[in-house]
C-alpha cells in the first residue's frame, strides 16, 4: 500500500501499491457514473488523488474524453490565463559518472566530447542568452563529485546573476542537478536559485535499477528522496518530472502523482512544477529501444490530466516536441516552455560543429526566440518574462495559498505584460514588437483593479522611457 507520510521511496511510491491502483483505475474508468462522479469534483479546482486522475487517463469514453480535455483547457485559463513563461537550459558540464541508459552523458560514452564551461564561458554564453532576451534560466549538469562539485555549481550560479550585459539580466535561476544532501540543498538555497528540477526519469523500481546500472544514481531511494532532502534543506519550490517513454506512460503518471501527494502530505506544498520530457534520439541513444514510446495523442491526454489533477502546478515542455505539439499543450495545460534551446555544452555564444557533438538530445523546436514569442502571440498567448515571485520571496506554502485562492493572477497577468513590453523595446524584431504591442493595448483593459491597471499602464510607460525591472 502507499504510504504518503512515510519518508521511505518504496513506501510512498510503493510498487504493488501504483499496480493496485492502475488495476482498479482500469476498472474505474470504464463506467460512466465513476467518471462523471470524478469530473464533477475536478470541476471544484481543487485537484484529484491519484486514482481519480488515472481513471480519467485510462478512460476511452468518446465523450467523456471530450469533456476531460474542454475542463483542462478550462482550468488552465483560470489559474494561468492566456501567459506563457519562457525560459532556456544552460548546460554546464557534460562529465558524468552514471550509467544512464538514455543519456548520451553516460560515462561509457567515448563518441560525446566531454566539457566543462569556465567562468568565462559562461559569461559570454549569459550574454548570449541576454542578448535575446531571456530571464529565467534552468543550469543543467552531470554528476561528477570531482569536476562538478558543489562548490562549481555555487560558483556558476554567482556568476550567472552577476552578468548585466546592456538591458539584460537573468532574474531567475533554476538549477537541474543530480540529488544531494540537505546540506548542498541548503547551500543551493543560500545561493538564491529559483526551482530545484530533479526528473525522477522512471518511477518503476525494475526499470529503473536495469537503466541506471552503475554510479551513484542507480540508488533508487536515494534518488527518490532527494526532494525530500531539498525540501527540509529550504528549496520549498521543487520540479517533477519523469522522462516519458522508457517505461509505461500510465505507471509514470501514477507514480508522479503519488509523489506529488507525498510532497503535500509531509511538506504541506506541493510540487512547483511538472516538466513532460519524453525521451528523444541522441548520440549513442535509439529511443525506440525502450519500447514505451508515447503517441502525441497519449501526450495530450497525459498533459490535460495532470493539469486537471494539479490544477496550481506549473507544467513545462521543452523544445524537444514539435511547434504543433507544443500548441497543443500549451492549450491543455502547460504554462512554462523553453525557446531556442540548445542542448550542448555552450553553443549560445557559438553554435558547437557537427564534430564537436555534445548534446544531451536532439531539439525539434528549432525557432529563434523572436520566432516562438511572435507564434505565441499571435496564437493569442502572452509570452512572459515573469520572475518576480521568488525574488519577492513568494515561494513555498506562501506561493500556494496565493495560487489557491486565485490572488495570484493579479500579479502574474500584469508582471507579464511588464516585462513581454521589456522583450519588445529590448530585443524584438519590428514585427514582433508590432504584434506585441498591439497585445498590450488589448490586454491591459483586462486588468480588472482600476488602480493597478493605472499603475501598471505608468509602469508600461516608464518602460518605453528606458526603466526597467518592475514587478508586483
Ligand atoms: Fe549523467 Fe544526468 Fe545523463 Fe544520467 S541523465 S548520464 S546523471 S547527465
Ligand atoms: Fe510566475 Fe509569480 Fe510571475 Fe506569476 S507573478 S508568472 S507565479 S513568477
Amino acid at each position: 500500500m502507499i504510504n504518503p507520510l512515510s519518508p521511505h521511496a518504496a513506501e510512498f511510491i510503493d510498487h504493488s501499491g501504483v499496480l493496485l491502483i492502475l488495476d482498479e483505475a482500469k476498472r474505474l474508468s470504464s463506467e460512466v457514473s465513476a467518471i462523471d462522479f470524478i469530473l464533477a469534483k475536478a470541476k471544484e479546482k481543487k485537484g484529484l488523488t491519484a486514482l481519480e486522475a488515472t481513471s480519467l487517463l485510462l478512460c476511452s469514453l468518446e465523450d467523456k474524453n471530450e469533456e476531460i480535455f474542454e475542463l483542462a483547457r478550462t482550468i488552465k485559463s483560470d489559474f494561468y490565463g492566456n501567459r506563457i513563461v519562457m525560459f532556456a537550459p544552460l548546460y554546464l558540464s557534460n562529465h558524468c559518472l552514471n550509467g544512464c541508459l538514455y543519456c548520451p552523458y553516460h560515462k561509457k560514452n567515448t563518441n560525446i566530447k566531454r566539457k566543462k564551461l569556465t567562468r568565462e564561458d559562461i559569461v559570454r554564453e549569459v550574454i548570449a542568452l541576454q542578448d535575446m532576451g531571456h530571464k529565467r534560466l534552468a543550469l543543467e549538469a552531470g554528476e561528477h563529485p570531482k569536476l562538478n562539485p558543489i562548490e562549481y555549481i555555487l560558483d556558476c550560479i554567482e556568476t550567472v546573476y552577476s552578468v548585466k550585459h546592456r538591458n539584460g539580466a537573468i532574474r531567475r535561476v533554476n538549477v537541474n542537478i543530480a540529488a544531494t544532501t540537505e546540506a548542498e540543498y541548503r547551500l543551493l538555497k543560500e545561493a538564491g536559485i529559483g526551482t530545484y528540477i530533479l526528473f525522477q526519469e522512471t518511477y518503476h523500481p525494475i526499470t529503473y535499477k536495469k537503466l541506471h546500472p552503475s554510479g551513484p544514481k542507480s540508488d533508487y531511494a536515494w534518488h527518490t528522496e532527494a526532494m525530500d532532502r531539498a525540501m527540509k534543506g529550504g528549496l520549498d519550490d521543487v520540479g517533477l518530472g519523469a522522462l516519458f517513454g522508457l517505461e509505461d506512460y500510465r505507471y509514470e503518471f501514477t507514480a508522479l502523482l503519488s509523489h506529488a501527494e507525498h510532497l503535500e502530505a509531509v511538506f504541506g506544498v506541493g510540487p512547483h512544477t511538472v516538466s513532460f520530457p519524453r525521451v528523444r534520439a541522441a548520440d549513442d541513444i535509439d529511443p525506440g529501444a525502450f519500447g514505451h514510446g508515447v503517441t502525441d495523442a497519449q501526450f495530450a491526454k497525459l498533459i490535460a490530466c495532470t493539469r486537471i489533477a494539479l490544477p496550481y502546478v506549473g507544467m513545462i515542455v521543452s523544445t524537444r516536441e514539435s511547434p504543433e505539439c507544443r500548441a497543443r499543450a500549451l492549450e491543455l495545460g502547460v504554462s512554462q516552455i523553453s525557446a531556442a534551446s540548445r542542448t550542448s555544452v555552450g553553443g549560445y555564444e557559438k553554435p558547437e560543429s557537427s564534430e564537436e557533438n555534445s548534446a544531451q538530445f536532439e531539439v525539434i523546436d528549432n525557432r529563434s526566440l523572436d520566432e516562438v514569442i511572435g507564434w505565441l502571440i499571435e496564437k493569442g498567448h502572452i509570452p512572459s518574462f515573469c520572475t518576480a515571485c521568488y525574488r519577492e520571496g513568494r515561494t513555498g506554502d506562501r506561493f500556494m495559498s496565493l495560487c489557491k485562492s486565485g490572488q495570484i493572477q493579479n500579479c502574474c497577468h500584469p508582471n507579464a505584460l511588464m516585462t513581454l513590453k521589456e522583450y519588445l523595446m529590448d530585443y524584438a524584431s519590428p514585427r514582433t514588437a508590432e504584434l506585441g504591442e498591439a497585445l498590450i493595448e488589448n490586454e491591459i483593459t483586462h486588468v480588472p483593479n482600476v488602480k493597478v491597471r493605472n499603475l501598471v499602464a505608468a509602469r508600461l510607460e516608464a518602460i518605453g522611457g528606458g526603466e526597467r525591472d518592475f514587478r508586483l
